[in-house]
């Protein structure tokens, strides 16, 4: 999508919060009655935003949100990739989606890296979030290792194709793919809008190639890594780059509205 055009609701920039184990649910409340109140129509006429709080603020933030009609959607971090069963302390995509849940982030490269989420879960996963209904975030993303020795594009075709792979054209279609470089998160080195960009040409690429051009146009690329109000204009500006997965840039809702800002200033709707 090219920035300073009209913007097709399919493509909407998503510009979605992270919130990883940040929050409980009184502190969520208070983030998300601040983030309301400061959100104007003018930030989400042609931006989507999503808010991903721990499992235990859930209700509370689906409350909130609906209660006050705060436009933002609500989304989850992770779920489990079976609809029930003996998995002591999981939780159910289908627990999810009766909470309204429109979003959830699969595949973290911290879930893969700190909780040994493989590739066949991640695709199982993935699955389990379109079973319901709801809209998966799949995050793919390399390691500085992987990166300094040139096999950026060798990761992302790997991890891309390990979850699409077999999945019929109209559930890869309206996916969302998170570009996230790992040695970007967290560290405040974001990729520079090129990098963002070259590597969101390259995840459509392969989206064409196991979907088709029409499903590939559909599929939206954020980018994550140390994004913030200074950077998320430079990076969206990017014609490939169809929003932003926002970590500690998005727990305090002065923050976080810059980063919304940043996006819906390169929109007209
Ligand atoms: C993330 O959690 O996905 C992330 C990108 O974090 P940060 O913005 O803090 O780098």
């Amino acid at each position: 999508m090219t920035p300073d055009t009209p913007v097709d609701d399919a493509r909407r920039p998503l510009v979605s919060g992270n919130w990883k184990m940040h929050h409980d649910h009184i502190e969520a409340l208070h983030m998300v009655r601040d983030l309301g109140l400061r959100l104007k129509p003018d930030d989400v006429a042609s931006v989507e935003v999503s808010i991903h709080p721990p499992f235990t603020d859930l209700r509370t933030v689906q409350t909130l949100v609906e209660g006050e009609s705060i436009p933002v959607a609500l989304g989850a971090q992770h779920c489990h990739d079976q609809d029930r069963g003996a998995f002591t302390g999981e939780v159910a995509p289908g627990m999810l989606a009766r909470l309204g849940v429109r979003y959830v982030v699969v595949g973290h490269s911290e879930r893969r890296q700190l909780f040994g989420m493989a590739d066949e879960q991640v695709a199982s996963t993935l699955r389990a979030v379109l079973r319901h209904g709801m809209v998966p975030i799949l995050c793919v993303g390399e390691t500085q290792e992987q990166r300094d020795a040139g096999g950026t594009e060798a990761v992302l075709a790997g991890q891309v194709r390990a979850a699409l792979d077999g999945l019929p054209v109209d559930q890869i279609a309206g996916l969302v793919v998170a570009y996230e470089p790992i040695w970007a998160i967290g560290t405040g080195r974001a990729a520079t809008a090129v990098d963002a960009e070259d590597a969101a040409v390259f995840v459509r690429a392969l989206v064409a190639e196991l979907a088709g051009e029409d499903a590939a146009a559909s599929v939206r690329v954020q980018y994550g890594g140390s994004v913030n109000g200074e950077n998320a204009a430079e990076l969206v500006a990017e014609p490939d780059v169809d929003g932003l997965l926002v970590g500690g840039a998005s727990l305090e809702a002065a923050g976080f509205l810059d980063v919304v800002r940043g996006v819906a200033g390169c929109y007209r709707s």
